[in-house]
Protein backbone atom coordinates (compact mmCIF):
# COMPACT_ATOMS: atom_id res chain seq x y z
CA UNK A 1 0.00 0.00 0.00
CA UNK A 2 3.12 2.29 0.35
CA UNK A 3 3.54 3.29 -3.36
CA UNK A 4 -0.08 4.57 -3.59
CA UNK A 5 0.45 6.90 -0.40
CA UNK A 6 3.60 7.85 -1.68
CA UNK A 7 3.53 8.09 -5.03
CA UNK A 8 -0.08 7.73 -6.22
CA UNK A 9 -1.78 10.30 -3.32
CA UNK A 10 0.05 13.34 -4.25
CA UNK A 11 0.35 12.77 -7.94
CA UNK A 12 -3.40 12.97 -7.45
CA UNK A 13 -2.58 16.00 -5.51
CA UNK A 14 -1.05 17.98 -7.23
CA UNK A 15 -3.22 17.77 -10.14
CA UNK A 16 -6.35 18.93 -8.19
CA UNK A 17 -4.07 21.78 -6.99
CA UNK A 18 -2.86 22.80 -10.27
CA UNK A 19 -6.02 24.23 -11.31
CA UNK A 20 -6.00 27.47 -8.65
CA UNK A 21 -9.54 27.78 -8.40
CA UNK A 22 -9.41 30.99 -6.05
CA UNK A 23 -11.23 29.72 -2.87
CA UNK A 24 -13.97 32.59 -2.25
CA UNK A 25 -16.01 31.76 -5.61
CA UNK A 26 -17.91 29.15 -3.50
CA UNK A 27 -19.45 29.06 -0.39
CA UNK A 28 -20.40 25.54 1.10
CA UNK A 29 -23.61 26.04 3.31
CA UNK A 30 -23.24 25.08 6.71
CA UNK A 31 -26.51 23.77 7.03
CA UNK A 32 -26.69 21.33 3.81
CA UNK A 33 -23.45 21.46 2.61
CA UNK A 34 -24.38 22.76 -1.12
CA UNK A 35 -21.64 24.69 -2.83
CA UNK A 36 -23.03 28.28 -4.12
CA UNK A 37 -21.44 30.52 -5.91
CA UNK A 38 -20.49 33.45 -4.64
CA UNK A 39 -22.61 36.34 -7.18
CA UNK A 40 -25.78 34.00 -6.89
CA UNK A 41 -25.76 33.63 -3.12
CA UNK A 42 -25.01 37.67 -2.34
CA UNK A 43 -28.15 38.00 -5.39
CA UNK A 44 -29.93 35.52 -2.91
CA UNK A 45 -28.63 37.80 0.31
CA UNK A 46 -26.61 35.23 1.70
CA UNK A 47 -29.51 32.98 1.56
CA UNK A 48 -28.94 29.26 0.61
CA UNK A 49 -31.28 28.43 -2.26
CA UNK A 50 -31.00 24.51 -1.32
CA UNK A 51 -32.10 25.02 2.12
CA UNK A 52 -33.05 28.31 2.86
CA UNK A 53 -30.52 28.72 5.49
CA UNK A 54 -29.85 32.24 6.55
CA UNK A 55 -26.03 32.70 6.32
CA UNK A 56 -24.13 35.80 7.93
CA UNK A 57 -24.52 38.75 5.88
CA UNK A 58 -22.66 42.12 6.21
CA UNK A 59 -24.07 45.28 7.69
CA UNK A 60 -23.22 47.06 4.11
CA UNK A 61 -24.98 44.56 1.54
CA UNK A 62 -27.80 44.31 4.26
CA UNK A 63 -28.22 47.91 4.03
CA UNK A 64 -27.76 48.20 0.48
CA UNK A 65 -30.62 45.80 -0.29
CA UNK A 66 -32.75 47.75 2.74
CA UNK A 67 -32.25 51.28 1.66
CA UNK A 68 -33.89 53.07 -1.18
CA UNK A 69 -31.98 52.90 -4.42
CA UNK A 70 -28.82 51.26 -2.20
CA UNK A 71 -28.36 54.57 -1.05
CA UNK A 72 -27.60 55.83 3.25
CA UNK A 73 -24.89 57.76 4.72
CA UNK A 74 -23.04 56.40 7.54
CA UNK A 75 -23.66 58.30 10.83
CA UNK A 76 -20.36 59.06 13.25
CA UNK A 77 -19.74 56.75 16.39
CA UNK A 78 -17.44 58.07 18.90
CA UNK A 79 -14.39 55.93 18.90
CA UNK A 80 -13.66 54.54 22.85
CA UNK A 81 -10.67 54.46 24.31
CA UNK A 82 -8.49 51.11 23.05
CA UNK A 83 -7.74 48.31 24.93
CA UNK A 84 -8.84 49.95 28.36
CA UNK A 85 -7.45 46.83 30.32
CA UNK A 86 -4.58 45.61 28.31
CA UNK A 87 -5.95 42.42 28.00
CA UNK A 88 -4.04 39.60 26.56
CA UNK A 89 -5.37 35.98 25.86
CA UNK A 90 -3.56 33.98 23.27
CA UNK A 91 -3.09 36.83 21.04
CA UNK A 92 -3.01 40.83 22.15
CA UNK A 93 -6.60 42.85 22.49
CA UNK A 94 -5.44 45.35 19.81
CA UNK A 95 -3.57 42.51 17.92
CA UNK A 96 -6.96 40.64 17.05
CA UNK A 97 -8.57 44.28 16.89
CA UNK A 98 -6.41 44.54 13.77
CA UNK A 99 -6.72 41.35 12.34
CA UNK A 100 -10.41 41.37 12.39
CA UNK A 101 -10.21 45.18 10.67
CA UNK A 102 -8.53 43.71 8.27
CA UNK A 103 -10.88 40.98 7.24
CA UNK A 104 -13.96 42.82 7.47
CA UNK A 105 -12.74 45.95 6.55
CA UNK A 106 -14.96 47.55 9.33
CA UNK A 107 -13.61 49.84 12.16
CA UNK A 108 -15.60 48.14 14.45
CA UNK A 109 -18.59 44.86 14.86
CA UNK A 110 -21.82 48.07 14.26
CA UNK A 111 -22.44 50.05 11.74
CA UNK A 112 -25.26 52.87 11.86
CA UNK A 113 -25.97 54.67 9.19
CA UNK A 114 -29.58 56.92 7.92
CA UNK A 115 -30.84 56.98 4.84
CA UNK A 116 -34.90 56.20 3.95
CA UNK A 117 -36.72 52.93 3.08
CA UNK A 118 -39.70 53.72 0.49
CA UNK A 119 -39.70 57.40 1.06
CA UNK A 120 -39.55 57.36 4.68
CA UNK A 121 -36.59 58.37 6.81
CA UNK A 122 -35.19 55.83 9.55
CA UNK A 123 -31.71 55.11 11.27
CA UNK A 124 -30.36 51.72 10.86
CA UNK A 125 -28.09 49.87 12.89
CA UNK A 126 -26.35 46.79 12.05
CA UNK A 127 -24.22 44.29 13.60
CA UNK A 128 -21.32 42.36 11.71
CA UNK A 129 -21.15 38.92 13.20
CA UNK A 130 -17.87 38.04 11.15
CA UNK A 131 -16.44 41.21 13.57
CA UNK A 132 -14.97 39.44 16.39
CA UNK A 133 -18.55 37.24 17.02
CA UNK A 134 -20.36 40.86 16.67
CA UNK A 135 -19.05 41.28 20.46
CA UNK A 136 -20.51 43.89 22.44
CA UNK A 137 -18.20 46.69 23.33
CA UNK A 138 -17.60 49.98 23.90
CA UNK A 139 -17.48 51.02 20.08
CA UNK A 140 -21.26 49.08 19.98
CA UNK A 141 -22.75 50.89 23.17
CA UNK A 142 -21.35 53.85 21.28
CA UNK A 143 -23.00 53.21 18.24
CA UNK A 144 -26.36 52.52 19.93
CA UNK A 145 -26.12 56.06 21.52
CA UNK A 146 -25.51 57.42 18.37
CA UNK A 147 -27.94 55.64 16.67
CA UNK A 148 -30.88 56.74 19.01
CA UNK A 149 -29.56 60.45 19.52
CA UNK A 150 -29.38 60.40 15.60
CA UNK A 151 -33.48 59.23 14.99
CA UNK A 152 -34.49 61.34 18.24
CA UNK A 153 -32.91 64.73 16.32
CA UNK A 154 -34.49 63.25 13.09
CA UNK A 155 -37.57 62.48 14.85
CA UNK A 156 -37.66 58.51 12.81
CA UNK A 157 -37.63 55.23 13.88
CA UNK A 158 -34.74 53.17 14.88
CA UNK A 159 -33.88 49.62 12.91
CA UNK A 160 -31.46 47.32 14.80
CA UNK A 161 -30.49 44.54 13.14
CA UNK A 162 -29.02 42.34 16.24
CA UNK A 163 -26.31 39.03 15.58
CA UNK A 164 -23.94 38.37 18.27
CA UNK A 165 -21.96 35.92 20.30
CA UNK A 166 -22.27 38.49 23.91
CA UNK A 167 -20.30 41.28 25.35
CA UNK A 168 -16.80 41.24 24.74
CA UNK A 169 -14.58 39.72 27.27
CA UNK A 170 -11.74 41.56 26.83
CA UNK A 171 -12.83 44.63 27.77
CA UNK A 172 -14.10 43.15 30.72
CA UNK A 173 -16.76 44.85 33.00
CA UNK A 174 -16.30 47.78 30.74
CA UNK A 175 -18.58 46.04 28.06
CA UNK A 176 -20.82 44.28 30.77
CA UNK A 177 -21.50 48.21 31.30
CA UNK A 178 -22.94 48.56 27.75
CA UNK A 179 -26.13 47.13 28.89
CA UNK A 180 -27.79 49.30 30.88
CA UNK A 181 -26.24 52.33 28.19
CA UNK A 182 -27.88 50.78 25.25
CA UNK A 183 -31.04 50.35 27.64
CA UNK A 184 -30.81 54.01 28.76
CA UNK A 185 -30.47 54.88 24.22
CA UNK A 186 -33.77 52.73 23.57
CA UNK A 187 -35.73 54.60 26.60
CA UNK A 188 -34.97 57.80 25.11
CA UNK A 189 -36.29 56.65 21.77
CA UNK A 190 -39.29 55.69 23.97
CA UNK A 191 -39.86 59.30 25.69
CA UNK A 192 -39.98 60.72 22.20
CA UNK A 193 -42.45 58.53 20.87
CA UNK A 194 -40.57 56.82 18.18
CA UNK A 195 -40.48 53.15 17.10
CA UNK A 196 -37.59 51.31 18.16
CA UNK A 197 -37.52 47.50 16.05
CA UNK A 198 -35.67 44.76 16.19
CA UNK A 199 -34.32 41.83 14.21
CA UNK A 200 -32.91 38.97 15.58
CA UNK A 201 -30.50 37.50 13.05
CA UNK A 202 -28.47 34.14 13.76
CA UNK A 203 -27.26 34.08 16.43
CA UNK A 204 -28.52 36.76 18.93
CA UNK A 205 -26.87 36.05 22.29
CA UNK A 206 -25.47 36.80 25.89
CA UNK A 207 -25.36 40.48 26.67
CA UNK A 208 -26.78 41.41 23.74
CA UNK A 209 -30.22 39.48 24.54
CA UNK A 210 -30.13 40.62 27.65
CA UNK A 211 -30.55 44.09 26.58
CA UNK A 212 -31.08 46.09 23.72
CA UNK A 213 -31.87 43.20 21.52
CA UNK A 214 -35.18 42.52 23.07
CA UNK A 215 -36.52 46.13 24.06
CA UNK A 216 -37.70 46.65 20.68
CA UNK A 217 -41.35 47.76 20.02
CA UNK A 218 -41.61 45.22 17.23
CA UNK A 219 -39.38 41.81 17.79
CA UNK A 220 -38.57 40.16 14.54
CA UNK A 221 -36.21 37.31 14.19
CA UNK A 222 -34.88 35.68 10.80
CA UNK A 223 -35.51 31.58 10.22
CA UNK A 224 -34.07 29.48 12.52
CA UNK A 225 -31.99 32.10 14.39
CA UNK A 226 -30.87 30.84 17.27
CA UNK A 227 -31.59 33.30 20.25
CA UNK A 228 -30.58 33.16 24.05
CA UNK A 229 -28.85 34.05 27.03
CA UNK A 230 -26.87 30.71 27.84
CA UNK A 231 -26.80 28.21 24.58
CA UNK A 232 -28.65 24.98 25.10
CA UNK A 233 -25.38 23.02 25.73
CA UNK A 234 -24.59 24.87 28.75
CA UNK A 235 -28.39 24.99 29.77
CA UNK A 236 -28.38 21.10 28.70
CA UNK A 237 -25.30 20.27 31.31
CA UNK A 238 -26.83 22.43 33.90
CA UNK A 239 -30.34 20.94 34.53
CA UNK A 240 -29.43 17.39 32.85
CA UNK A 241 -32.16 17.12 30.77
CA UNK A 242 -32.69 16.46 27.31
CA UNK A 243 -33.99 19.77 25.08
CA UNK A 244 -36.96 20.06 23.04
CA UNK A 245 -36.49 20.18 18.99
CA UNK A 246 -35.59 23.24 17.73
CA UNK A 247 -35.06 25.00 21.52
CA UNK A 248 -34.38 28.56 21.61
CA UNK A 249 -34.80 28.82 17.62
CA UNK A 250 -36.68 31.92 16.10
CA UNK A 251 -40.12 29.66 15.83
CA UNK A 252 -39.69 27.99 19.08
CA UNK A 253 -39.59 31.36 20.21
CA UNK A 254 -42.59 32.95 18.24
CA UNK A 255 -44.32 30.06 19.63
CA UNK A 256 -43.63 30.93 23.22
CA UNK A 257 -44.68 34.62 23.07
CA UNK A 258 -41.19 35.74 22.79
CA UNK A 259 -41.45 37.52 19.20
CA UNK A 260 -43.86 38.90 17.06
CA UNK A 261 -42.79 38.21 14.32
CA UNK A 262 -40.56 35.61 11.90
CA UNK A 263 -39.87 36.77 8.72
CA UNK A 264 -38.07 35.73 5.54
CA UNK A 265 -35.30 38.05 4.83
CA UNK A 266 -36.06 38.76 1.13
CA UNK A 267 -39.53 39.84 2.43
CA UNK A 268 -37.59 41.59 5.37
CA UNK A 269 -38.20 45.23 3.30
CA UNK A 270 -41.53 44.79 2.79
CA UNK A 271 -42.35 44.29 6.46
CA UNK A 272 -40.81 46.74 7.74
CA UNK A 273 -42.34 49.70 5.59
CA UNK A 274 -45.59 48.48 7.07
CA UNK A 275 -44.67 48.45 9.83
CA UNK A 276 -42.15 51.85 10.36
CA UNK A 277 -45.74 53.19 8.20
CA UNK A 278 -47.96 51.91 10.53
CA UNK A 279 -45.65 53.04 13.92
CA UNK A 280 -45.06 56.55 12.44
CA UNK A 281 -49.11 57.21 11.61
CA UNK A 282 -48.20 57.68 7.28
CA UNK A 283 -50.33 56.59 4.97
CA UNK A 284 -49.34 52.75 3.41
CA UNK A 285 -46.34 52.94 0.65
CA UNK A 286 -47.52 52.94 -2.84
CA UNK A 287 -47.00 49.68 -3.85
CA UNK A 288 -46.22 49.03 -8.05
CA UNK A 289 -44.64 51.37 -10.45
CA UNK A 290 -46.25 54.98 -10.11
CA UNK A 291 -44.52 58.08 -11.44
CA UNK A 292 -42.37 59.68 -8.86
CA UNK A 293 -44.28 62.99 -7.66
CA UNK A 294 -43.77 66.08 -9.39
CA UNK A 295 -40.93 68.38 -7.94
CA UNK A 296 -42.02 71.43 -5.90
CA UNK A 297 -41.62 74.59 -7.63
CA UNK A 298 -38.56 76.74 -6.64
CA UNK A 299 -39.89 79.87 -5.81
CA UNK A 300 -37.76 83.57 -4.63
CA UNK A 301 -35.12 82.77 -7.61
CA UNK A 302 -34.47 85.60 -9.96
CA UNK A 303 -35.70 84.88 -13.49
CA UNK A 304 -33.06 83.45 -15.68
CA UNK A 305 -31.23 85.47 -18.32
CA UNK A 306 -32.62 86.18 -21.38
CA UNK A 307 -30.82 85.21 -24.46
CA UNK A 308 -30.49 89.26 -25.36
CA UNK A 309 -29.31 90.31 -21.76
CA UNK A 310 -26.57 87.08 -22.09
CA UNK A 311 -25.52 88.88 -25.54
CA UNK A 312 -25.40 92.36 -24.39
CA UNK A 313 -23.12 91.54 -21.55
CA UNK A 314 -20.71 89.51 -24.10
CA UNK A 315 -20.48 92.90 -26.14
CA UNK A 316 -19.82 94.93 -22.77
CA UNK A 317 -16.79 93.10 -22.28
ZN1 LIG B 1 -28.27 25.02 2.56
Amino acid sequence: MNWISNYVRPKINSLFSRREVPENLWTKCPECGTMLFHRELAENLNVCSTCDHHMNISPRDRFAALFDGGIFTEVEVPVPLADPLQFRDQKRYPDRMKAAQKTTGEKEAMLVVEGEIARTQVVAAAQDFSFMAGSMGMYVGNAIIAAAERAVKLKCPLILFAAAGGARMQEGILSLMQMPRTTVAVQMLREAGLPYICILTHPTTGGVTASYAMLGDVQIAEPNALICFAGPRVIEQTIREKLPEGFQRAEYLLDHGMLDRVTHRKAMREELVTIIRMLMNQPPAIKGDLPAPEPKPVIDLPPPPTPEAVVDDKAAE
